[in-house]
């Protein structure tokens, strides 16, 4: 290490010591923390965040400063809301949350508002918050657990063990001046968001048999941003008249409560038959088509169009090799059904924590690398038939006649639009619930968690 670190949390010190001769990884190395976690996006602040309540010294390196823009639509759906709860996250009106009741879909004409589900195992809202302000909250709620955060500090590569071929650390470059810096570690979570190049740098690469979406936004001043319910809209063409092709994917409008609105749309891009139209432009149009009054005009316009990648269904695997766990958008965590990335990386992020936590305690480096290796198990197990499921979803929505048929029809059978609802939002009581919660269940035990 060439820099001097932020200080170690007393109450780790111990752990730390007591890890040391022990270490499975790279014995002679003195390690600068026993974690290491890339990126402080909503799966890094979360994994630091458990691992530091779970008393590990924890490294969250992040390469920007906060507060900082993130391209997103800035929804939460009530398993988002779990996560923060789970970090002890105040979602207050009083703190700045804005809450809403459940989901307005736009389609054929018709309007439905669904409400989140009651269940026993979610809360019944979903949250809107900003991402600049979101994602520095969860970094300042992994720094009051323990985590030791350090900004402007942009990952270059990892560090590999010579002898053994697992990653020891990372290099990186601190500060305005972009000072080389080496951390070590014997453990490295990789939460470094879509295009993962520590991911890259270990040789993950992405899958390119599961689904990739993209998706655009912007922000608008709009008498609408008060809105209680998130509202999408499913009919979205690529160009505006009666020969514009339907897309397979959504229009979004959240009101963040503050005098403006998040306004966007996310497609299935990777199953066009055809090449990808300028997603700044077709927004643009879309927001033409609504109501003037709604200020959705570039006038009224805060910030430009931006865009990114959803990487969905876990399209980069194995999620844990040789001492480096991937997290979130890293392990390509977006759900197929929606695109919501963020509960699935907070999510990612406790279940890598959980699982870190307890292959440390193990007393050999065989036990730990055991424990270490079950992480993709439980995604698995979690969410691989989901996500299967969700694979055939976007084969269905692919085919235009059906995408067509689905959005002319479908909000004139409120209660068939109420399964696909909690099944598009992932919302079910695993145990116990109504016939809906024993059908979804069962049908996510059923499909192949690959
Ligand atoms: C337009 C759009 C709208 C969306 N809307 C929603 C929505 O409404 N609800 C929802 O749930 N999801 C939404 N998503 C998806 C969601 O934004 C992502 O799934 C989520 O941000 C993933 O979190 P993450 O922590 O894995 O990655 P990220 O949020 O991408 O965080 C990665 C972090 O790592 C840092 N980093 C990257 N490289 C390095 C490096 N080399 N060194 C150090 N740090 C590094 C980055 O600066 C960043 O802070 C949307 C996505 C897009 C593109």
């Amino acid at each position: 290490m060439t820099e001097p670190l932020p200080d170690r949390p007393d109450s780790t010190a111990d752990t730390d010591s007591a890890a040391s001769p022990d270490s499975a990884v790279d014995p002679g190395s003195a390690a600068d923390a026993d974690v290491i976690v890339v990126g402080a996006g909503p799966s890094g602040s979360a994994a630091a965040h458990h691992l530091a309540r779970a008393g590990l010294d924890v490294l969250l390196l992040e390469k920007t400063a906060f507060p900082r823009e993130k391209v997103c639509g800035d929804g939460l759906t009530p398993r988002a809301v779990k996560e923060l709860v789970a970090m002890g996250v105040d979602t207050s009106p009083e703190a700045g949350w804005l809450p809403n009741k459940g989901l307005r879909v736009i389609a054929g004409g018709m309007r439905l508002e669904l409400d989140w589900p009651q269940l026993a195992t979610f809360p019944d809202h979903g949250l809107v918050r900003r991402r600049d302000d979101f994602d520095e909250r969860l970094a300042r709620q992994a720094e009051k657990a323990g985590a030791r955060l350090l900004q402007r500090c942009n990952v270059t590569g990892p560090v590999l063990d010579d002898r053994t071929g697992r990653i020891a650390g990372v290099h990186a470059r601190l500060g305005e001046e972009k000072r080389p810096v080496t951390f070590r570690a014997p453990l490295v979570v990789a939460a470094d968001g879509n295009s993962s190049r520590l991911s890259l740098a270990t040789g993950l690469r992405r899958r390119a048999d599961r689904p990739m979406g993209v998706a655009v936004r912007t922000y608008f001043t709009s008498p609408r941003h008060d809105d209680d319910y998130l509202e999408s809209w499913l009919e979205v063409r690529d160009r505006p008249g009666p020969g514009g092709r339907l897309l397979p994917g959504y229009a979004w409008v959240f009101g963040l409560g503050d005098g403006t609105c998040n306004v966007g749309l996310g497609v299935l891009d990777a199953s066009l038959p055809y090449p990808d139209p300028d997603w700044r432009r077709v927004l643009r149009d879309w927001c033409a088509s609504l109501p003037e009054e709604w200020g959705f005009t570039p006038e009224h316009m805060t910030g430009p169009v931006r865009g990114a990648a959803l990487p969905m269904g876990f399209n980069r695997q194995p999620h844990y090799a040789d001492g480096l766990l991937l997290v979130g958008d890293a392990a390509g965590a977006v759900n197929p059904f929606n695109g919501e990335g963020i509960a699935y990386a907070m999510e990612s992020g406790r279940t890598a924590a959980e699982v870190v936590a307890q292959a440390r305690a193990r007393r050999t480096a065989q036990g730990r690398e055991a424990a270490l290796r079950l992480y993709p198990r439980v995604l698995k197990d979690t969410h691989g038939g989901y996500y299967t499921l969700g694979r055939a979803f976007v084969k269905l929505i692919g085919r235009p006649a059906l995408m067509g048929l689905a959005t002319e029809r479908g909000l004139s059978h409120p209660q068939l639009m109420k399964i696909a609802f909690r099944l598009v939002n992932n919302l079910t009581d695993p145990t116990g619930g109504d016939a809906v919660d024993r059908v979804l269940t069962a049908l996510k035990k059923i499909a192949p968690r690959s």
